[in-house]
């Protein structure tokens, strides 16, 4: 059992200093007016250097992440982040450039930008992409913006979003934001867009159908050019939600697919570090006719000279400071430069093969919610067990134990009792075998000490946690009482 670890504000001492400033009285009269300096100490913890560096690495080390476990977090592309990455993106030419700058002084980041985009153009089919939204969610509200100006400047009105029902939860909260009524359509019995019920949803008050693709159940929609067919021919857009391009880049060109509008993640397919509200980059591509529309900056190439395209009459506008969160798109271009189109091509294969290979030994236990072979990821359901009282969440829990990052769970909604793993391309056979001999061990404690499986995580540093009061009424600030309000709740 690890150790409680103390705040850095219990292990204060009075007077302990990490470092020891000349003291020496200021000779400048304008020094900080009496007015703003504060009455009373900022109540910081006295610590030495020593005590800070050990507390901060022993936190680090408290954290789950793909650099020390197998996390096989399906929908979020868990994949290696590889060093040479974040090398390129801390080049001073990158970290010192302002937003500010003219064009004509940051030519290398704009080239970079310009040649990023042309990558995502040529993976995709699509004409053009804006890098500016921060996030894939922030991606796909750019899309919606984008169909909206363009039926506002055919003077149609289209009030409607269809959204199947496998589709992530992103799409329909993001239509949804954007103003949007949004329309579920069920999936069939495959698991794809119900094309029945699709075509009786379209009309002339469709805007857009949001297709995930592959689907949140890892499958690729087989009937996609008859479904964009019967969406062209309603008058609407086919928006992609491309987060999980993982599993077709170097294969499929969605644009040829008749996508119009699609997003990518970049903090998934293309290796830039995510989880905890990092900085990811959800570029959004479209084909020719709605280029014009894409939200500013852009960044034009005019002879030999790279410019950042700041006003337009039609773009959506800007959904954000700046042009995106540059140090992402670095690090992204790092990576397509370092694997070429084939590499990246194997990049998808690989993550095909992975998340088959655990399918095909997962399946002996949980049974799969379509029987076919995946992409990227599987979708498999623990609700066999639920009648012995066994839940999903304490079977991924008691992975925990085992070291290994539980699956996306109780996603998607569809399926009961759901584990989604997503092993990516990254991830060795070897650690993937260990993964099923720790799946298989806890199906048998299941069956001889059920408590064992029930009570997991065992040897964590906190246990089952209470997620709903930690999101409703979380405690953010140190202080005596909140201190006592914890000590109280044990
Ligand atoms: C991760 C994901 C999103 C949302 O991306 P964010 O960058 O978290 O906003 C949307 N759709 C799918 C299919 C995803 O996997």
């Amino acid at each position: 059992m690890t150790p409680k670890h103390p705040l850095i504000f219990e292990t204060s001492v009075p007077g302990r200093r990490g470092a020891a400033f000349p003291l020496k009285k200021s000779s400048t009269k304008a020094a900080v007016p009496e007015k703003w300096k504060r009455k009373k100490l900022a109540g910081l913890p006295e610590v030495s250097e020593f005590d800070v560096v050990r507390h901060f690495t022993r936190l680090s080390q408290l954290n789950f992440s793909a650099d020390t476990n197998f996390y096989p977090l399906g929908s979020c592309t868990m994949k290696y982040n590889p060093k040479i990455n974040d090398k390129t993106s801390m080049f001073a030419g990158f970290t010192g450039v302002h937003p500010y700058q003219t064009s004509e002084t940051m030519q290398g980041t704009l080239e970079l930008m310009w040649n990023l985009e042309r990558s995502l153009c040529d993976l995709t089919g699509m004409d053009a992409f804006s890098l500016h939204p921060a996030a894939g969610a922030q991606g796909e509200l750019a899309g919606l913006l984008v169909a909206h100006a363009y039926f506002d400047a055919r003077g149609e009105k289209r009030t409607k979003v269809l959204v199947p029902d496998s589709a992530h939860g992103t799409n329909p909260a993001s239509a949804a934001l954007a103003g949007y009524s949004v329309h579920s359509i069920p999936s069939n019995d495959k698991g794809r867009v119900n094309k029945k019920a699709l075509a009786e949803a379209l009309g002339p008050d469709v805007s857009l159908v949001m297709i995930t693709c592959p689907n949140t159940l890892g499958l690729f929609e087989d009937e996609i050019q008859e479904v964009a067919d019967l969406v062209h021919k309603a008058g609407a857009l086919l928006y992609m939600d491309g987060a999980n391009f993982n599993a077709l880049v170097g294969l499929v060109e969605p644009a040829r697919l008749g996508f119009d509008i699609m997003h990518l993640n970049l903090h998934k397919t293309f290796s830039v570090p995510h989880g905890g509200g990092g900085p990811g980059a959800g570029p959004v591509g479209v084909k020719k006719y709605l280029e014009k529309f894409l939200p500013m900056p852009r960044i034009e190439k005019k002879d030999k000279q790279f410019n950042l395209v700041t006003d337009s009459k039609t773009s959506i506008g800007q959904l954000r400071a700046f042009f995106g969160n540059s140090g992402a798109l670095v690090r992204a271009y790092t990576y397509i430069a370092t694997l070429g189109h084939d590499g990246l091509r194997s990049v998808s294969e690989n993550a095909i093969i992975n998340a088959n290979y655990l399918l095909s030994h997962l399946k002996g236990l949980f049974k799969p919610y379509i029987d076919e072979h995946c992409m990227h990821e599987c979708v498999l359901s623990a609700s066999e067990y639920a009648k012995s009282g066994i839940r999903t969440l304490d079977i991924v829990k008691r992975l925990l134990d085992y070291g290994f990052y539980a699956p996306t769970v109780y996603f998607p909604l569809i399926v009961p009792e759901a584990m989604m793993v997503e092993p990516t391309e990254t991830e060795s056979k070897k650690t993937m075998d260990e993964f099923v001999r720790a799946m298989n061990k806890i199906m048998d404690e299941a069956k001889t000490n059920p408590a064992m499986v029930q009570t997991a995580p065992h040897t964590t540093p906190v246990r089952r946690l209470d997620e709903v009061t930690a999101a409703r009424n979380p405690i953010l600030r140190w202080s005596p009482e909140a201190q006592s309000q914890e000590a109280l709740a044990k």
